[in-house]
């Protein structure tokens, strides 16, 4: 299946080359022809799976007739991230439409967003509260909207926002084509979907679930030693871009500090931060500069960041909706990913409804041993064994980074305090090439997560 079956306009055909998207994916295939022909959606589909450009390409198509300068299409998400990277896709999938957009959030002054606005745009992708800021202050007016998207339903609903979305679709027309797309079905948003929503099209791809290019670990780890078991994991697997998931933003400032401080190449993402810095902190991690990123579950549902090859739920979410979108953040259109989640015995039960809501157990690791200490974390990995680690004490000495990853660093301060040990019994493992032993870890499904804290 192609892209041409679609018989698209050549100006956007020119977009999707320039995102450089060949073929249609599931999602794409089964709504594009329904929002062309002006059916409402209801799309259950996860991030991850292509569902912006399942509604941008159609929606540009069917604006290319019809009046410019005057808001046609509102494009409804819960995050400034998500609003952001909508916006930034239909920025390029629209270059040659002359179709322009915008994207309204708070946090930043709505002088500039006034101005770009009355400078003329079609597209308008806003979070809830500055939107409804700006309609309150007749700023703009929706009257003349013909496409709604809600994206991201049930998070919306997750963060409060469904009372100012009803107060929304009080300024739009009634006649217009309104789609929704949410991961999960809750029974407000079924409410709702059925409040808004014309004779949909029911557009479903696989119930909420990480994509299938992702490989799921789960280690069993107390709160204490989560931080020792974390650099052991750094140190040891081969990482390109990994975000790291903590419950609270204090908790996501404190870890990439404390990472940061190790050598790392880290910064964090959470609402303490300013937009400036969160935009920042996002650009930095976007272009390879951090290689490492600790969010709070604001960062979930907006980073679209190809090539995260890890996500690390350091802290267990409280969802199991959390847990889909934040490993969706890896294995992002077709590619493949790691997501390990650290549980300690309080999670047991949102583990339970995880696995239930996957339909099977998650792979365990026991082989890694978190009472390591970070002199032995700090080891080359390619060389353990009892003769490299021999090799390696001598050569325990701060030294730069490869890859965003400190070389030698965490074993120097722990050299100093004391003595380095030789590997521990976990590290036999070790003796493997570190292709191998990633493999072991992956297949690994023996053992029962609390039988053996
Ligand atoms: P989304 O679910 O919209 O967040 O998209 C997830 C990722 O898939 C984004 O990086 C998109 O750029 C990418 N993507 C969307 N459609 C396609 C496609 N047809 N082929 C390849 N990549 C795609």
């Amino acid at each position: 299946m192609s892209f041409t079956q679609f018989d698209f306009n050549p100006k956007i055909a020119a977009g999707i080359r320039a995102c450089n998207y060949e073929t249609p994916t599931p999602i794409q295939e089964k709504a594009i022809p329904a929002i062309l022909d002006g059916r409402d959606i209801l799309g259950l589909a996860q991030t991850g799976t292509g569902k912006t450009a399942a509604f941008v390409l159609p929606i540009l198509q069917r604006m290319l007739k019809g009046p410019r300068g005057k808001i046609r299409t509102l494009i409804v998400a819960p995050t400034r991230e998500l609003a952001e990277q909508i916006n930034s896709d239909i920025t390029k999938m629209a270059r040659q439409t002359g179709l322009r957009s915008v994207a309204i959030y708070g946090g930043v002054g709505k002088l500039p967003q006034i101005k770009k606005i009355r400078s003329g745009v079609e597209i308008v992708v806003a979070c809830p509260g500055r939107l409804l800021d700006h309609l309150r202050d007749k700023t703009f007016n929706l009257a003349k909207v013909e496409h709604l998207v809600l994206d991201e339903a049930d998070h919306m609903f997750d963060m409060g926002f469904l009372p100012d979305i009803k107060r929304i679709l009080n300024f739009l027309p009634g006649e217009r084509q309104t789609l929704l797309f949410s991961a999960t079905m809750p029974e407000e948003i079924r409410h709702l979907a059925e409040e808004v929503l014309n004779n949909p099209v029911r557009v479903q791809i696989a119930h909420s679930r990480p994509t299938a290019t992702v490989s799921q670990v789960l280690f069993s780890v107390e709160q204490n030693r989560k931080m020792t078991l974390l650099k052991d994991i750094m140190a040891k697997t081969d990482m390109a871009a990994t975000l790291i998931f903590t419950r609270t933003k204090y908790r996501a400032e404190s870890l990439a500090r404390q990472l940061h401080k190790a050598g790392y190449a880290a910064t964090s993402l959470q609402g303490n931060l300013s937009q400036l810095k969160r935009q920042k902190a996002l650009n930095g991690f976007k272009c390879g500069q951090f290689k490492v990123l600790v969010a709070t579950d604001i960062a979930a549902r907006g980073i679209d960041v190809s090539g995260i090859s890890h996500v690390i739920n350091y802290d267990v979410p409280a969802t199991v909706d959390a847990y889909t979108h934040r490993v969706g953040r890896t294995g992002r259109a077709s590619r493949t990913g790691e997501a390990f989640t650290f549980a300690s015995r309080e999670d047991r039960k949102i583990i339970n409804q995880i696995e239930r809501s996957l339909g099977k157990k998650i792979n365990r690791n026991n082989d890694h041993d978190p009472t390591v200490d970070s002199a032995a974390s700090s080891l080359p990995a390619e060389q353990p064994g009892k003769k490299m680690w021999n090799k390696a004490k001598k050569t325990l000495r701060p030294a730069g980074r490869k890859n965003g990853r400190p070389a030698g660093r965490g074993a120097a301060s722990a050299g100093a305090g004391k003595q380095a040990q030789p590997p521990a019994r976990h590290h036999k493992a070790d003796s493997r090439q570190k292709g191998k032993r990633r493999a072991a870890m992956m297949t690994d499904t023996s053992g029962n997560l609390f039988l053996n804290p």
